[in-house]
C-alpha cells in the first residue's frame, strides 16, 4: 500500500491543531493508503508543542518534530520534507485556509501521474483587499523580474511525488522561497484551484517583517535582474556626473559659481539617493552570500528520538 505523509508546519496555533487533525483524520481514513501527520513546531509560545506531543502519543500516525526556536515557515517546512517517509508529501497550513476537505483531489491527481499537484489560491476569504491586490502585483513583479514563473495564488498547499520531495531537498539556500524552488524542480505539474477560507481561529502568524523577507527572498533568489540594474544606473549616473562636472566648469570659468547652489544640492541628493540605492542592492546578495558561507544548520531538533 503506497503511503501519503502530511507535513505541516505550527507557531502558536493551539487553538486549532485539534480541530485541523480531526479534519485531516476523517478525510484520510477514508482514503486507500497508509499516511502519518507530521507536525513541525516552529518554537510554539502557547500550548501548542504540548497538544502535538499529546496527539504524538495516542495516535501511532502522528509525529512531532520540535525545533528549538521560531525559524520561520519555509524552514519549519523545509526540516518536515526532510523527514517526510510518505511516497507523496502534502505540505499544508494548520489553520484550516488550506482545506483538507481538498486532499483526494490531489491524491487522485497524483494516482494520474502528476508528480507536483500545485494548488492556486483563487480568493482568500477575510483577507483585505490590499492584502490581495500586494500579493498579485509581486507575482507579477517576480515573474518579469526572472526566469521562474509563479502563478499568482500558488501558495504552500502541495502535493510532491516522492521523487520531487528527494529533488527539492537538494535545494539547501538558506533564504529558502520553496514556492520559487517548485517551479525549478521540473516533473509532472498539475493545478488545483481553490477559495482558501478565513483561519479557523486566531491571527496571522506571518508579521509584516516575515512578510517582506519572504518578498524580498523571492525575488533576491531568482533574480540577479536588481543587480543589473544597479550596475546600468551607475553607468548611467557616472556618464551624467561627467556632463555636470563640464557644466559647472564653464559656470565656474564666467565666474557666475555661486548662484549654482540649488543645482549642487539637488544633484547631491539625486545622487546620495541613488548610490543609497544601489548599495543597499548589493547589500541584499552581499548578505546572502554571507548568510550561505556560514553555512549554519538550517534549524535544530529538540526531540531527536524522531530519527530520520
Ligand atoms: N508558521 C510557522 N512559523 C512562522 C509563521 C507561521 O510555522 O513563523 C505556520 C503557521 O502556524 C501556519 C502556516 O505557517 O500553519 C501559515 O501561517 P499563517 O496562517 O499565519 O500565514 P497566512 O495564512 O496568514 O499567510
Ligand atoms: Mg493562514
Amino acid at each position: 500500500m503506497k503511503s501519503v505523509s502530511i507535513v505541516v508546519p505550527v507557531y502558536n496555533e493551539g487553538e486549532n491543531i485539534l480541530h485541523f487533525t480531526n479534519a485531516v483524520k476523517e478525510v484520510m481514513d477514508k482514503q486507500p493508503y497508509k499516511w502519518d501527520l507530521l507536525f513541525v513546531d516552529d518554537g510554539s509560545r502557547d500550548n501548542s508543542l504540548e497538544l502535538l506531543e499529546g496527539l504524538q502519543a495516542q495516535y501511532e500516525n502522528i509525529k512531532v518534530l520540535a525545533l528549538s526556536c521560531n525559524r520561520g515557515h519555509q524552514i519549519a517546512l523545509t526540516c518536515g520534507l526532510d523527514h517526510a517517509k510518505g511516497d507523496a508529501v502534502i505540505s499544508m497550513d494548520g489553520d484550516m485556509q488550506h482545506p483538507p476537505a481538498l486532499i483526494p483531489t490531489l491524491l487522485a491527481k497524483w494516482e494520474e501521474g502528476y508528480e507536483i499537484v500545485q494548488t492556486i489560491r483563487q480568493d482568500t476569504q477575510g483577507v483585505s483587499w490590499l492584502k490581495k491586490k500586494t500579493s498579485k502585483m509581486y507575482y507579477q513583479l517576480i515573474n518579469n523580474l526572472s526566469n521562474v514563473h509563479i502563478r499568482p495564488g500558488g501558495s504552500d498547499f502541495r502535493l510532491l511525488d516522492r521523487r520531487a520531495v528527494d529533488a527539492m531537498n537538494q535545494y539547501r539556500e538558506h533564504d529558502r522561497f520553496l514556492r520559487g524552488i517548485v517551479t525549478l524542480l521540473g516533473f509532472n505539474f498539475a493545478e488545483v484551484p481553490f477559495v482558501a477560507p478565513p483561519r479557523f481561529a486566531g491571527e496571522s502568524k506571518y508579521s509584516l517583517k516575515k512578510m517582506v523577507k519572504l518578498a524580498v527572498d523571492g525575488i533576491v533568489g531568482y533574480s540577479v535582474l536588481p543587480l543589473r540594474t544597479a550596475f546600468i544606473m551607475g553607468i548611467f549616473l557616472a556618464f551624467l556626473s561627467v556632463c555636470f562636472t563640464v557644466h559647472a566648469l564653464y559656470v565656474y570659468i564666467n565666474g557666475e559659481a555661486v548662484s549654482g547652489w540649488t543645482t549642487i544640492m539637488v544633484c547631491m541628493s539625486l545622487f546620495g539617493g541613488a548610490q543609497l540605492i544601489i548599495l543597499g542592492i548589493m547589500g541584499e546578495y552581499l548578505g546572502r552570500i554571507y548568510t550561505e558561507v556560514k553555512n549554519r544548520p538550517l534549524y535544530l531538533i529538540k526531540n531527536q528520538e524522531v530519527e530520520k
